[in-house]
């Protein structure tokens, strides 16, 4: 603590230096020219060491001050003091910016720090790449000239920011970003963006599953009750007509329960928790009883099947979901496949995975529908009263059962000529050869 310079101080101290002075003035007869004399020397002592300060303040690199002499002392101290104490404030305030923009770049959202007349004052990385501003470059200039989107507009101008704003982001059109904006410090704003594409995706697909159920089951549903009214009056329905009515109702029934079955089975598989794979499936043996469980749609076709299985070839998974996909594939080749068409089902080792295939020499698929096949409710012929009724369920059964399996459908079709559906599992759910002895089947169904 410096000392305090009260007027009485100073007058003491003064008096002190001018003692002597006025003494031998008084001495020699000459007081006022030894006053004058002490007065100039201590105005060149004074200048002395405002020069020296002025030097420090403005020219010296260092924060040391000079040393002085008497009040000088005090005064260089002071500053000293008070410069250290800004510097380490400045030092605080810079570690606490840093830190807030370490924290604002680890944020998984776009952050844009505004000005009370939209101007950037600063901005994320991500904010580079969901709303495609640079930065510095786009410092200083209006948020509404670097965010054209006239819905973003509408709402920054309308100034109600009680609410969030969904749009693409101007970066990428096939983003979704959330826009929130809030008040921020003095004055400012802070303008959130985050990215919801994988919500709004999800939210579109709930909207089209429930308006997809509702459709397939009006369709069943309007054929039943007009049936219905008709039989509510017995006497009037001549008896074939009456025979005509309780096998379509069954029908549609069947195509109802079909359907609720197979949405029952897609909702456990993609809940189902992922699988450890500890289960050994012997996937040759779940062939032959595919085979089995559809010969009775096989019946009227006269398919002619050539299998090709490996039977030491098996693998670790769930035999239900795998059951799923062996059953859903063939049944599809059978229902597509004209009469006395040809199905070749093989199951053989590639390099240490394995490899299931079904060819037909059907329909053939157009490529503009292939990369939607396994997409919910997704047929090709949208005739729902169809010969082949089916749901446009199965193959996206068969999609979610093969990603639990680490392996995806993969499609080979031409249309006129034929498909070949198929999967592979990878090798970590192979069985190992030396543990099972290899054998080749070819046989004709
Ligand atoms: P669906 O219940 O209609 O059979 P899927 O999801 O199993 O539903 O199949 C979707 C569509 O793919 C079917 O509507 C059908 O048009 C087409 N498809 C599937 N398998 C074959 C095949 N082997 N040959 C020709 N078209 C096929």
């Amino acid at each position: 603590m410096g000392k305090h310079y009260t007027l009485r101080v100073i007058f003491r101290g003064l008096l002190f230096y001018l003692a002597p002075f006025l003494l031998v003035g008084w001495y020699l007869g000459a007081v006022w020219q030894a006053l004058s004399l002490a007065l100039l020397l201590k105005l060149v002592w004074h200048y002395y060491f405002i020069n020296r300060l002025t030097t420090w303040l403005w020219d010296s690199r260092t924060l040391l001050p000079p040393t002085g002499r008497g009040v000088w002392t005090d005064i260089f101290d002071g500053i000293y003091r008070t410069l250290r104490r800004n510097q380490s404030r400045q030092r605080s305030l810079s570690t606490l910016i840093k830190r807030f923009r370490q924290a604002s770049e680890a944020m998984p959202d776009a952050a844009v720090v505004l000005k009370e007349d939209g101007t950037v004052t600063w901005a994320n990385k991500l904010a580079q790449l969901y709303l495609g501003l640079q930065w510095p470059g786009d410092s200083g200039i209006r948020i509404t000239n670097l965010i054209r989107n006239p819905q973003f507009v509408k709402f920054f101008k309308a100034g109600d920011f009680s609410h969030a704003i969904t749009m693409h982001s101007p970066a990428h059109h096939v983003m979704d970003i959330e826009v929130r904006l809030m008040p921020y410090a003095d004055n400012q704003y802070l303008l959130i963006a985050r990215d919801v594409t994988q919500l709004t995706k999800l939210e579109r697909m709930r909207k089209d599953f429930v308006a997809n159920v509702s459709h397939e089951l009006k369709t069943p549903l309007t054929v039943m009750q007009g049936y219905l009214e008709m039989i509510e009056e017995p006497e009037m329905l001549p008896a074939k007509q009456l025979n005509k009515a309780i096998h379509d109702m069954n029908a549609q029934a069947l195509r109802m329960q079909n359907m609720v079955n197979q949405l029952l089975e897609l909702s456990r598989i993609e809940s189902s928790a992922p699988e450890s794979f500890s289960e050994e499936v012997n996937l040759p043996q779940l062939i032959e009883q595919s085979l089995e469980e559809v010969s009775l749609l096989r019946q009227d076709k006269d398919h002619q099947i050539e299998l090709h299985i490996d039977s030491s070839l098996l693998v670790y998974g769930n035999a239900e979901k795998l059951r799923t996909v062996i059953m859903n594939l063939l049944t599809n080749a059978i229902k597509y496949t004209p009469a006395q068409g040809h199905l070749t089902i093989s199951w053989l080792r590639r390099h240490k995975s394995a490899q299931f295939k079904i060819c037909d020499n059907g329909p053939g698929i157009d490529p503009i529908h292939q990369s939607r096949l396994t997409e919910r409710f997704y047929r090709i012929d949208a005739d729902r009263n169809s010969a082949t009724g089916g749901t446009g369920l199965g193959l996206s059964i068969v999609k979610h059962a093969l990603e639990a399996h680490r392996s995806r459908l993969e499609l080979d079709s031409e249309p006129g000529k034929g498909s070949c559906f198929s999967f592979v599992l990878p090798p970590e759910l192979v069985k190992p050869l030396a543990l099972s002895k290899p054998s080749m089947e070819q046989t004709d169904h």
